[in-house]
């Protein structure tokens, strides 16, 4: 934005006429006195008398023509008195600008709080008015962020509550059903199952939520142990084989060097991998494969790839999957009974490892890749 010069009003205008002849006038009293001053004590002494004619004189010597003592001194004074003058104006001038500042610092603190403070004035005065600017820059976006986080609160209250209401709704249904008795044997056994099934998504939700709330909050902290990544992607693998093989899908699990080790918290990290393969088998529809990747890419890093070959993620998506409760395509998703919490957590767990996650999908492959540092900063020793 283009600074301004601070416009005066017509009083202030007015102000500085005043204040500049006032000026004026004191100025030519005071060089009257001056001159009077100076004829007096000169043509009382002889002595001065002769030696400002014997300067003149010698002066003679140096130019074509010398002025005479009153036109010296008539000039310097004039010197001196429009510095005087200039000073004068310019110091009412700046205190103008800064009266002009403070009544804009009124009006931003008054709410307007995308007004910015936008006049071009002298250096040292630019650097406090840049201050306030960025001042009242960051306090803005302090103030933004609250709100979102507020919003965001609100929003899983919500959330929370009609993933909630929903299950728990059929619930109540379905056990009202077998209440009034009036259910076949066949009917109580399926309302059975079905309330059964609810009662589990909801148990998975609360999990869910626990999950997130605890590791959102500052005081959780890993407990770091030396992970042999190979031994537990095995591990996590044969946890689902059962029910990949179900789905015709089988595991690649590698690792290079396959003595990888780094340190991490295991627990937290197998929360990770199962909630991506658990991913993979519920969302990867088509899939043949799913790949579990640990490569060591340089003497700091690691990285850890979940990929399988199903359908492919939207791109517009892919920006959105990591954020709390958010489903790609949710009625589509609906029968899987995920509640959208599973990648916020995952990416909690990263970051709380201080690393990254990101998704990449194309035709063949949908990819989370992590990247992990080998050795964590603020290391703590397992209990
Ligand atoms: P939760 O994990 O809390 O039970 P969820 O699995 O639906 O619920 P996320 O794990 O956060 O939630 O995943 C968010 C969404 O990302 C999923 O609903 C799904 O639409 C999409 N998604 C995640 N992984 C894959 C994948 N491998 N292939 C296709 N889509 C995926
Ligand atoms: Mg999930």
């Amino acid at each position: 934005m283009k600074k301004q010069r601070v416009k005066l009003t017509a009083a202030e205008k007015s102000e500085l006429f005043a204040e500049g002849v006032v000026t004026i006038v004191l100025l030519l009293l005071l060089n009257l006195s001056i001159i009077i001053l100076f004829h007096l004590a000169i043509l009382q002494d002889k002595n001065l008398v002769n030696g400002l004619i014997f300067i003149k004189e010698s002066l003679m010597f140096t130019g074509s023509h010398t002025w005479s003592w009153q036109r010296i001194l008539m000039i310097a004074m004039m010197i001196a008195d429009l510095l005087v003058l200039y000073w004068r104006l310019i110091r009412r001038y700046h205190q103008m600008q800064l009266r002009h500042v403070i009544s804009e610092l009124h009006y931003i603190a008054n709410g307007h709080y995308d007004h910015r403070i936008n006049f071009a004035v002298k250096p040292d005065l630019q650097k406090v008015i840049d201050s306030i600017n960025l001042l009242v820059d960051s306090t803005v976006n302090s103030i933004n962020e609250e709100r979102a986080i507020e919003k965001s609160k609100d929003e899983l209250i919500t959330n929370v509550s009609h993933d909630i209401r929903t299950p728990l709704t059929s619930i109540i249904g379905y056990l009202g059903l077998l209440k009034s008795g009036m259910a076949s044997p066949d009917d109580q056994q399926k309302y059975i199952n079905i309330a059964y099934n609810k009662a589990e998504q909801m148990r998975s939700l609360a999990n869910d939520l626990f999950d997130y709330s605890t590791l959102k909050s500052t005081s959780t902290k890993l407990t770091l142990s030396d992970l042999h990544i190979y031994s537990m992607m095995e591990q996590v693998a044969a946890g689902f084989e059962l029910e990949a093989a179900k789905q015709g899908i089988h595991f690649e699990v590698e690792a290079r060097p396959k003595e990888l080790t780094f340190k991490a918290d295991a627990e937290k990290l197998v929360r990770v991998y199962n909630n991506l393969i658990g991913n993979a088998l519920k969302y990867g529809k088509g899939a043949t494969t799913i790949k579990l990747v640990a490569n060591s890419v340089n003497k700091r890093e690691v990285e850890l790839r979940v990929e399988n070959n199903g359908e492919k993620i939207p791109q517009d998506s892919l920006k959105k999957i990591f954020d709390r409760f958010y489903r790609v395509e949710t009625s589509r998703n609906l029968k899987t009974g995920g509640t959208g919490l599973g990648l916020a957590i995952s990416k909690n767990v990263v970051e709380m490892h201080h690393g990254t996650i990101k998704c990449e999908s194309d035709d063949n492959w949908t990819s989370f890749i992590i990247r992990l540092p080998l050795k964590q900063p603020d290391a703590e020793k397992p209990a």
